[in-house]
Parts: structure tokens; C-alpha cells; sequence
């Protein structure tokens, strides 16, 4: 899919106020940091339509962008930082629980994880939580430059360890790079394939 048109269409904290067309969206989520908006730069071929930063955000808004003025791609918030009181994850995990289960326009979840960590609790957590609830979830990989090609693999296989130890199949994965754009097609891709099923 070639993305021809990618318009910035309203953020906000409140999941009722989200859009009310019933367009196809594909949420994308992750630890903060992860590479979430360089991720969504590189999807949609805008340098800055996701704000990036070396600093984790605190705001907990969920981002609407029209692609194509047919499909909304979701900038949800990122999970799991360290200094976070425990209302504020709990917070956080409410307002989550209440975007999936009232967007029934959500379509593909792609949660985010940093390809250089081994498998992580919280994001192996949100996982199982996603599967549990039956929401469709793919993993996209994050910052597969820094890794040499066996690292990745080897980082890959330790996912497919895990969650086959509770899952039948492992989910669809990406492997992507937003520095050296690798993985776009892929995704965008799946995307297109999911937009016309
Ligand atoms: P977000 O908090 O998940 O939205 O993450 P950002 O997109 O703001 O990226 C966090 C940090 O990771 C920034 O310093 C980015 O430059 C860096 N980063 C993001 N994507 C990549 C990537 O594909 N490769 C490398 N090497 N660094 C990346």
C-alpha cells in the first residue's frame, strides 16, 4: 500500500470521544521509548506526524490519524515507565481496557517491543492480556539496526519460546528499522491485506 494522504485528526484522553466513523483502525502500542513515533514516521513517510522524543511523555492521549481517508492508525500511549505511582498504572490500564473494548473498529493491535531486549514481563504481560481478551495482535520489532542479523533471530526465538509455552502459534511479527526503514512494506502490507479481507 502507498500512503497518499496521512492527516493528524484529533487526541484526546477520553475514549468516547474518538472518532465515531466506523473506519478500520490499527492501534500501535508499546513501553514508552520503544520507537513508536519514529515507527509512525516511517509508516506513513511524515518526518513529524508522531512527535518523537528521548523523553517519555506523560500525557496519556490517544492519537487519531486518517491514512488514505480510509483507515485510522492509533497512536495509543506508552506502558511501563519506572517512576509511574501505582494509580497511575492502574489509570493507564483502565483507560486501555476501555479503548479495546469499545473500539470494535480496531482491527490489529501491533504491540511495539525494542528487538535488543530479551523478552520482557510487561510487554509478554500486555500479550497475554491482549490473547486472553481476543484481541488480535501482531508484535513489531523495534531497532533492528542495532542488532546483527543472529541477534535478531536469537531475540526472536526466545518470543517464540514463551509464548508458545501458552499459545498455539506465535502471532504475526515485524521486524523493523525506522533509521534504516526496514519493515515498512511488511506492515503496510498487512494492513492492506486486513483492509480488504
Ligand atoms: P516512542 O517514545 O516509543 O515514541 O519512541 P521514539 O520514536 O520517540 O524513539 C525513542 C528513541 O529511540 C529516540 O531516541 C529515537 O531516535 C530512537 N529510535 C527510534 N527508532 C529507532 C530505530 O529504528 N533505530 C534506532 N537505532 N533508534 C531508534
Amino acid at each position: 500500500m502507498k500512503i497518499t494522504s496521512a492527516e493528524f485528526v484529533v487526541s484526546n484522553s477520553d475514549v468516547a470521544k474518538c472518532p465515531k466513523s466506523g473506519l478500520p483502525e490499527y492501534a500501535f502500542i508499546g513501553r514508552s521509548n520503544v520507537g513508536k513515533s519514529s515507527l509512525i514516521n516511517m509508516l506513513t513517510g511524515r518526518k513529524s506526524l508522531a512527535k518523537t522524543s528521548g523523553k517519555p511523555g506523560k500525557t496519556q492521549l490517544i492519537n487519531h490519524f486518517l491514512i488514505n481517508k480510509n483507515w485510522h492508525l492509533v497512536d495509543l500511549p506508552g506502558y511501563g515507565y519506572a517512576r509511574v505511582s501505582k494509580t497511575a498504572k492502574k489509570t493507564f490500564q483502565k483507560f486501555i481496557t476501555e479503548y479495546f473494548s469499545k473500539r470494535l473498529q480496531m482491527v490489529c493491535a501491533f504491540v511495539l517491543v525494542d528487538i535488543r531486549h530479551k523478552p520482557q514481563n510487561i510487554d509478554l504481560d500486555f500479550m497475554q492480556w491482549l490473547g486472553e481478551n481476543g484481541i488480535p495482535f501482531c508484535i513489531i520489532f523495534t531497532k533492528a539496526d542495532k542488532l546483527k542479523p543472529m541477534a535478531i533471530e536469537k531475540h526472536v526465538e526466545d518470543y517464540k519460546t514463551i509464548l508458545l509455552e501458552t499459545w498455539e502459534d506465535m502471532p504475526n511479527y515485524f521486524i523493523t528499522s525506522s533509521s534504516k526503514s526496514i519493515g515498512k512494506d511488511d506492515v503496510l502490507h498487512y494492513i492492506d491485506e486486513l483492509n480488504n479481507s
